[in-house]
């Protein structure tokens, strides 16, 4: 991805490097060749180099570019399991990923891990953002999903004769959960997705106490993956789902929503970051009713919300550590809504602000594994900047309306917000 030649400052505005530390109240951030020279108060700006752009925060919040933990490029208004995989053609669904990407961006969302994509386009999206081919987070990528045969996103009966293909590679035993490795390994991905629990959409077979795989298919594809460099991850509701991640080697947690001291004391061992999601079961339990959900599946929903909220905080308070990201792209939980997941984890699971804030950059970055490049405020990092006329720390649902951007940058070059450039005409409806 390119970056920005020459010298920008950024002025007028409370700093929050990512840190978790106070704002620094007249903040500035210079930025040379795209990268940050300095971060910290005007008192202390170096004065040698005259730049050539200034930037007015307008007194408002100058933060790192916000980063979404646990996207899903593909995921497209999805209303029912059974859409996610059969809804359009694998060309329509490249395109949809494409438009998610690029609203993601207008969002403030300058980087993102992906939490499983359909074949493996969010492999290819992510060489097309790299190439400035099109604007997007800068992602980590998964590709398909594995899961158990008969777990949570095996649900076609084998008489209606379709296959998952596109979504999941469904496994049998040690033996086919690394051949799944094997396959994802040769498709270029970085983080392998795995379910070894179900959820509450599922309540007749895999609800969220079901296990999907075994500790013997998690474990193999843990060996398999980590040969390769790879990390891996998986859909973790069940308290047991939790401990087998953790013991097999998980190198992150999805949800982590009924943990039990054993397992936080595991997660706290290797210091395995976990990944709540939790508005989207905030949504599905408030919208879910207007697309035909069952009272069963919302209560589910309930419960894990509950304990998932629980769960959060205890890992916090533990000292361990939480990414921001929403499981965003169904039809209750779209795309663009990214920034209510952290409003929601202040004003539902009680965190503070700055808190939330460090998670959605600083830990972000860190699941991504680019924590030396991207996620603070500091010099030597790349500018990847969000500065917004309002404070952030006071109200953090301003971060919901990108109205409210006055400059999105990646690499120092403003890539959207109200002095962006070049306004496409494409974005209007976005
Ligand atoms: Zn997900």
């Amino acid at each position: 991805m390119r970056t920005a030649t020459g010298t920008t400052v950024i002025r007028n505005g409370q700093l929050i490097d990512g840190n978790g530390g106070p704002p620094i109240v007249d903040g500035v951030v210079m930025i040379n060749d795209g990268r940050i020279s300095y971060a910290g108060p005007l008192a202390g700006m170096p004065s040698e180099r005259v730049p050539e752009t200034t930037i007015d925060a307008h007194g408002g919040t100058i933060l790192p570019g916000l980063i979404e933990s646990h996207f899903h490029p593909t995921y497209f208004d999805v209303a029912a399991l059974e859409d996610l995989d059969i809804k359009y053609p694998v060309e329509y669904v490249t395109l949809l990923a494409a438009a998610n990407a690029r609203l993601a961006l207008h969002c403030g969302y300058t980087a993102a891990r992906s939490g499983g994509s359909l074949f493996n386009i969010d492999v290819w999206l992510k060489k097309a953002i790299e190439s400035d081919l099109m604007p997007g987070p800068r992602l980590a990528s998964s590709g398909r999903e594995i899961c158990g045969v008969g777990g949570l996103m095996d649900w076609n009966p084998d008489f209606r004769k379709i296959s998952m293909e596109g979504l999941v590679l469904l496994v049998n035993g040690a033996d086919e959960a690394r051949a799944a490795v094997r396959k994802l390994v040769k498709d270029g991905i970085e983080w392998v997705k795995t379910y070894p629990t179900g959820d509450a959409a599922a309540p007749d077979a895999n609800d969220h106490h079901t296990l999907c795989m075994t500790f013997e298919e998690m474990h193999a594809v843990v060996e398999t993956a980590h040969n390769h460099g790879l990390k891996v991850t998986g859909h973790c509701r069940a308290t047991a789902g939790i401990k087998n991640a953790l013991l097999a080697g998980y190198d992150a947690i999805e949800h982590g929503t009924f943990i039990d001291d054993e397992s936080i004391e595991l997660l706290l061992k290797r210091n395995v970051p976990c990944v709540p999601a939790l508005y989207f079961e905030h949504a599905s339990i408030q919208r879910g009713p207007e697309f035909g959900m069952s009272q069963r599946v919302i209560d589910g929903h309930r419960e894990t919300l509950e304990g998932g909220a629980e769960s959060a905080r205890r890992i916090l308070a533990a000292g361990g550590r939480l990414g921001m990201g929403g499981d965003y792209g169904f039809a209750w939980n779209p795309h663009g809504d990214y920034a209510r997941e952290l409003t929601f984890f202040v004003e539902y699971v009680g965190l503070r602000p700055l808190e939330v804030l460090s998670c959605a950059t600083k830990t972000g970055a860190e699941i991504l594994g680019r924590q030396e490049e991207i996620g603070t405020l500091e010099r030597g990092k790349l500018a990847d900047v969000l500065v917004v006329d309002g404070d952030v720390v006071a109200n953090i649902k301003i971060l919901e309306n990108r109205s409210n951007f006055i400059a999105v940058m990646q690499g120092g070059i403003i890539k959207s917000g109200r002095i962006a450039k070049q306004k496409s005409p494409y974005d209007a409806h976005l």
